[in-house]
């Protein structure tokens, strides 16, 4: 049998879907802004006349860094629709007990339960996560 209730199943797909919009549209949108000629980066845009390249550099990488967690988030919420479609959605993937459909919910890309992710949090924290 399936972990997941058909009402959870249909909830979660709508909610990944909604967040991909948003997601898609929240990246486009700055994509069109950027084509721009006046972006309002903030205090450092007027100063760009002094130094171009260090400023570019810098807002370059901002951007860049921006991109890189839109597409870890899209990543996430691929995963999990794909889990949804496999079924596999529902299940802890650190110790394999099912989600509580609440947490799943609240949050439909989690793919661990609450004391797993707890446990991998404080493990991540004492430096085993990626390194910076
Ligand atoms: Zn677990």
């Amino acid at each position: 049998m399936p972990p997941l209730s058909r009402s959870v199943h249909e909830e979660m797909s709508k909610r990944l879907n909604a967040a991909r919009e948003d997601l898609l549209g929240a990246v486009r949108a700055r994509t069109t802004a950027d084509e721009g000629d006046a972006p309002s980066i903030g205090p450092l845009a007027h100063e760009a006349q002094g130094d171009d390249r260090n400023t570019a550099e810098m807002i370059g990488h901002d951007e860049v860094h921006l991109a890189e967690h839109d597409a870890n988030t899209l990543h996430e919420i691929d995963v999990a629709l794909g889990k949804l479609e496999a079924g596999g959605a529902g299940i802890c993937e650190s110790c394999g007990r099912e989600i509580p459909d609440a947490r799943l919910l609240a949050t439909p890309t989690v793919r661990t339960c609450t004391e797993c992710q707890d446990r991998i949090e404080k493990e991540t924290h004492t430096g085993r996560g990626p390194s910076m």
